[in-house]
């Protein structure tokens, strides 16, 4: 085992500090990496803040990682030292069952292992995984992606879950030409949600709560933008698309987007708001309409997407933060005022905590 600088929170309601954690040496197939960049995800607060069920603590956060490789275990051939390499939201699943079997390790019928906050098979006793907000991880050369060259290694960190968290249903969902897509919440799934749908060739429709957004909205990619605060706006647009990604952190009304889909559509959840979501069954009945939901992609779609983002020159809308600016960066995205994704510099972590 090693000790590594890393940002923590002790409890739901104690800001993130720097800490000192512990990981482990790597094994014959793990890969060593020397953590560049984290993004910054909803999913993080959540977890850290307690909104969801089952956090534990101490928390570190953290699962947009991109970074170098340091050292490889003997039967690591597809890495070397030096290589940049990205870990996104899984790092082991079982490897037997029928998901895991079929590439979709997240959906595993035995549980995946998270990034954090998941109990920790390698370490092993009642430990749990530590995300990204350190300078070192270690990880099953199985569940590490390739960054392709030429993607700014910055601005690709945010590809690791909200990338793939919204190029898994629209590829699942069939978007492309002549597909008419809604996105709900210009943040960080949102605005990568535009850019992916854009470059499929589907009609990408921006909603947001936020204005003063719709000018980024069609930079990113959108063709039309509707302020769902906007009652005309939005009746206006009743009926009119084949699929909605919904990736809001908040508290929402579905039924009011529901409404925008044409027969057969279907509402695909990705947010994950602390409290359930109602539906009226005669949102849906209707138009024969769908809520669905969709969790992150599997290892082998994650790496199709870097390549498919490499191909189409997609990377994040980034902002650069300091690791001690990241309490404070929660607080933006709380207010929904990101564009369109933190990213922290981990060169900014001290190697020593106090
Ligand atoms: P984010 O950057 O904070 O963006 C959330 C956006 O939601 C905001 O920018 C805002 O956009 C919109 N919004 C906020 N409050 C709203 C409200 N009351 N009503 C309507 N819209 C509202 O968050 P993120 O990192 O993209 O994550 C979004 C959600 O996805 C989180 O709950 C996260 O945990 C979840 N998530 C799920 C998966 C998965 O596998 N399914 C993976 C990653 C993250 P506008 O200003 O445009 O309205
Ligand atoms: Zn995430
Ligand atoms: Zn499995």
């Amino acid at each position: 085992m090693f000790t590594t600088s890393a940002y923590a929170c002790d409890d739901g309601s104690s800001p993130l500090k720097l800490s000192t954690i512990k990981r482990r040496d790597p094994g014959p197939r793990d890969v060593e990496i020397e953590i560049e960049f984290c993004g910054v995800c909803h999913s993080d607060i959540h977890t850290a803040r307690a909104e969801w069920a089952g956090s534990l603590f101490p928390c570190v956060p953290g699962h947009e990682i991109v970074g170098r490789v340091g050292r490889v275990g003997a039967e690591v051939t597809k890495f070397k030292t030096g290589d940049r390499v990205g870990v996104g939201c899984i790092v082991d699943s079982c490897r037997g069952c029928d998901s895991c079997a079929e590439g979709l390790e997240q959906y595993c019928e035995n549980g995946m292992t998270g990034t954090y906050n998941s109990p920790d098979k390698a370490m092993g006793g009642d430990a749990h995984t530590l995300g990204g907000y350190s300078s070192h991880v270690v990880v099953d050369d199985r569940y590490v992606l390739n960054i392709p060259e030429g993607l700014d290694a910055a601005a690709a960190a945010p590809l690791l879950c909200a990338g793939i968290t919204t190029y898994s249903p629209l590829r699942h969902w069939n978007a492309g030409p002549g597909t008419r897509v809604g996105v709900v919440g210009l943040g960080g799934l949102g605005h990568m949600a535009v850019k992916i749908a854009s470059a499929m060739g589907a009609t990408v429709v921006m909603i947001t709560t936020s204005p003063g957004k719709a000018d980024d909205a069609k930079r990113l990619g959108a063709h039309e933008v509707i302020v769902s605060k906007d009652a005309e706006q939005m009746k206006k647009a009743a009926s009119s698309l084949d699929l909605i990604i919904d990736a809001v952190a908040a508290d929402h009304n579905i039924d009011s987007y529901l409404a925008l889909l044409k027969r057969d559509g279907a509402l695909v959840q990705v947010g994950a708001p602390e409290k359930p979501l109602s539906v009226h069954a005669f949102s849906l009945i209707p138009g024969r309409k769908t809520f669905a939901g969709s969790m992150i992609g599997g290892i082998a779609e994650t790496q199709e997407m870097l390549d498919f983002c490499a191909e189409n020159g997609i990377t994040a809308d980034i902002e650069m933060i300091n690791i001690d600016q990241i309490n404070e960066a929660y607080e933006r995205m709380i207010k929904s005022d990101v564009r369109y994704r933190f990213v922290i510099d981990m060169n900014s972590l001290p190697k020593q905590a106090a």
